[in-house]
């Protein structure tokens, strides 16, 4: 009796599920704060998987940044804005692709030029280009001047230069995901900066995802359970400053005018894929609240809410609460 007792404790000790637990580390890469947290039986493992995570996250960092010399995006945009046509990786043609994809689907205002003009801000300085660089360097802004055939690379502009911060968070949080998911994990949440994927829910509750109060304002604006989904956040109080005037200048940028966009606060994306969520967050915020909830009504697999700087909040059709 006593031996089938400790055996029977022995198995409810040894049965995974009691040992399992959640794993959590944080790592600031690729300018922003990545965050992973999985649920695994065994400690060892999950950790090696979130070292895994972080090594991919920099790895992507290490070939897309534009700040560091030696990356494929700088090598592309030096060789390119001399004439060269530039073989790229496979990855990085998968990037570009994806990017004039979305400058095509939304008419330009998702566009990686813009950084042509734009990398002469400097948040941290307060600093804006000047009127000539503006002149000079305006035109250079546009997608349709990246010709990719194959992996192929030309620009067709000389002062174009390019820029994946739009886009290249959401693709790393998709890769950490499924680099967990083929090993096997059930339940996860990847966060870079404002670009989220979770995988599974959160065990037996789905994952609760706050949008934040934009603007400086504390705490969360609105809570969503969500599970196996994607959602990023674009938001006008990551990186910015207040210029001499009082106006408010961000990272977020008009190609058309080369300036801060519009009048919103923060744009949150849900859709299956943060690659996609990324991109779509930071278009909808440059085309605004109309154009932007047309375009994301067009697609069936994205879902959207923006916050505008007065406070309003407004959803796309697929969140739109129930008329009374
Ligand atoms: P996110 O936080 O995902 O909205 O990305 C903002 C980042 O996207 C900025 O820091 C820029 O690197 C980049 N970006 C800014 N404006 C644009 C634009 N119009 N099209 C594509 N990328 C942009
Ligand atoms: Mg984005």
């Amino acid at each position: 009796m006593i031996k089938r007792l400790v055996a029977t404790a022995c198995l409810l000790l040894f049965s995974t599920p009691l040992l399992a637990e959640w794993h959590s580390d944080q790592a600031d890469i690729m300018g922003t704060r990545v965050s992973v947290t999985l649920w695994h039986e065994q400690p060892e493992r999950a950790r090696q998987l979130i070292g895994q995570v972080m090594a991919e996250m920099r790895r992507i960092d290490d070939h897309y940044s534009p700040y560091k010399e030696d990356s494929d995006l700088s090598r592309l945009n030096r060789k390119a804005a001399v004439g060269e046509t530039v073989k790229v990786s496979g990855e990085m043609a998968e990037l570009l692709d994806k990017s004039l994809y979305y400058g095509r689907v939304s008419e330009g205002a998702f566009d990686i030029t813009f950084a042509s003009l734009a990398r002469y801000y400097d948040y941290r300085q307060g600093k804006t280009p000047s009127d000539q660089q503006r002149e000079e360097l305006l035109p250079a802004i546009d997608y349709r001047h990246i010709q990719l055939e194959g992996r192929d690379v030309r620009y067709r502009h000389p002062a174009v230069y390019i820029d994946l911060g739009g886009i290249a968070k959401g693709y790393a949080v998709d890769r950490a995901i499924e680099l967990l998911r083929d090993a096997d994990v059930q339940h996860a949440s990847v966060s870079a900066g404002g670009d989220s994927r979770l995988l599974g829910a959160r065990r037996e509750r789905p994952w609760v995802v706050g949008i934040k109060q934009p603007r400086g304002g504390e705490g969360v604006a609105i809570s969503l359970p969500l599970e196996n989904t994607a959602v990023s956040t674009s938001g006008d109080y990551e990186r910015y400053f207040i210029d001499d005037a009082g106006e408010w200048i961000h990272h977020i940028i008009n190609p058309r005018t080369g300036k801060s966009a519009g009048d919103i606060a923060s744009v949150t994306v849900l859709g299956p894929h943060a690659f996609d969520t990324d991109a779509l967050s930071t278009t909808v915020f440059v085309l605004g609240v109309e154009k932007g909830l047309a375009l994301i009504n067009q697609l069936p697999a994205f879902d959207a809410i923006i916050i505008t700087r007065a406070g309003k909040v407004h959803y796309s059709e697929g969140l739109a609460p129930p008329a009374p």
